[in-house]
């Protein structure tokens, strides 16, 4: 077997660390050829370390002295690189034949469209990216005949239960709808008027998953159901009326997809990210991961629910914003970034979330997007105009 090299975007984060935990379990099949951190350079030289990375690389430039140092300490010699150039540069890299996007964020979306413009296989968690690029990945994935697969859970589930040519349009392949599921996150069945005194902690404590703070708050506020609904449109070709929410609230169904003959195919699992990481690492093949097996007589009741859009709005914006196109998931994403992070220093409120989101949709100008350098334009046009937002408020 020929070992494949792996480049991982945002290694020291929740998914990074998990598939650092897979590809640890078959050494003969995989190979680390580039790791890449914000800021954790202790974390990231261990990484480099441990997974003989040849090139370690620390988007804030100012830490780079740092990563060389701790590396020496570890008697590694992992070649540093520093800067946002330097994220694209790994996810070229000849030696690497697939990249894994697990940057969070918008941030995360240059390196990943070069990676699938050098032809790599592109694992995407990071699915801020796909939502406010998705045109722009399909159009390269097309032209460089890559593939990209799907690492967020319910994506990755329906990848699994559709058919091979589902590109061609989800009807001409006898798919009637997309059905996503949703934990429904902390707050499952409160009422909104119940939620203004939340705290960053309590947002951040899913009941299923454990994930980055950003993912975590955005599970909280169902807006990450939002992102997905959007990141689902572009990742399957599906109109908007072909998608639906679900709530599920135990997180072993991690998406459906119904069929113009009534049968709904599911995927189950436990809510562990190593699942979908392996199936995306291995795809075509299977391999083990490292997850406890799931035993439904365990769990003996699998609940689900209409989504409670009164409570949470922030499903509902992101259908319209679906709906509206054009710049409209950019300037959703960018809101949401900057609201979000807002609420974890405790400077907005946690319904404020949503409300602020709202308001940047309304003052920033909507427009078209053909070219990455639209889309980072009206990406920084957003945070900026919610930045003020949040300022006058
Ligand atoms: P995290 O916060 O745990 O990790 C983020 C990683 O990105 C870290 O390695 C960090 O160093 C890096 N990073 C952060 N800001 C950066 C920047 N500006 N430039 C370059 N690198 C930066 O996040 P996570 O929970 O692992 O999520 C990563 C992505 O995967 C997100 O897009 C999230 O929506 C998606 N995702 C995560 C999960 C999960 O279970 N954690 C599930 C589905 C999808
Ligand atoms: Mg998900």
């Amino acid at each position: 077997m020929i070992s494949q090299g792996i480049t991982v975007l945002g290694s020291t984060g929740s998914i990074g660390e998990s598939t650092l935990d897979v590809l640890a379990r078959h050494p003969d099949r995989y190979h680390v050829t580039a790791l890449s951190a914000h800021s954790n350079v202790a974390r990231l030289a261990e990484q480099c370390k441990r997974h003989h990375a040849r090139y370690a690389v620390i988007s804030e430039t100012t830490r780079a002295r740092d990563l060389q140092s701790a590396l020496d300490e570890l008697q590694c010699n992992a070649e540093v690189l520093a800067g946002r150039a330097a994220l694209s540069a790994i996810a070229r890299l000849d030696e690497t034949d697939v990249v894994m996007a697990a940057i969070v964020g918008a941030a995360g979306l240059e390196p990943s469209l070069h990676a699938v413009q050098a032809g790599k296989r592109l694992l995407l968690a990071n699915k801020e990216s796909m939502v406010i690029a998705g045109e722009l990945f399909r159009k390269a994935a097309a032209e460089h005949a890559t593939t990209i697969i799907p690492v967020d859970s319910e994506h990755n589930a329906l990848f699994q239960v559709l058919p091979a040519n589902f590109d061609a349009g989800l009807e001409s392949v006898g798919v009637e709808r997309l059905i996503l599921t949703a934990s429904g996150g902390p707050f499952l069945h409160r009422m909104r008027d119940t939620l203004v005194d939340i705290t960053p902690d309590q947002a951040c404590n899913h009941p299923n998953w454990d994930m980055g703070r950003k993912i975590s708050v955005d599970s909280a506020s169902l807006i990450n159901k939002g992102l997905e609904v959007i990141e689902a449109r572009w990742l399957f070709n599906a109109r908007p009326d072909q998608i639906e929410v679900i709530i599920h609230p135990q997180s072993i169904v991690h998406s459906m997809v119904a069929y113009r003959d009534g049968s709904v195919l599911a995927q189950l699992g436990m809510p562990d990210m190593r699942t979908p990481i392996a199936h995306a690492l291995a795809w075509p093949e299977r391999v083990e991961a490292g997850v406890k097996r799931l035993n439904l007589t365990e769990i003996h009741k699998l609940e689900f629910y209409p989504p409670d859009l009164d409570s949470f709005p922030g499903l509902g914006l992101a259908f319209q914003v679906l709906e509206a196109g054009g710049n409209a998931p950019v300037i959703f994403n960018a809101a949401n970034e900057i609201a979000v992070e807002a609420f974890l220093q405790e400077r907005i409120g946690f319904l404020e979330i949503t409300s602020v989101v709202s308001a940047a949709m309304d003052v920033c100008e909507t427009g078209k997007i053909d070219k990455l350098d639209e889309v980072l334009e009206f990406d920084r046009l957003a945070r900026a105009a919610t930045s003020k937002i949040i300022h006058l408020h």
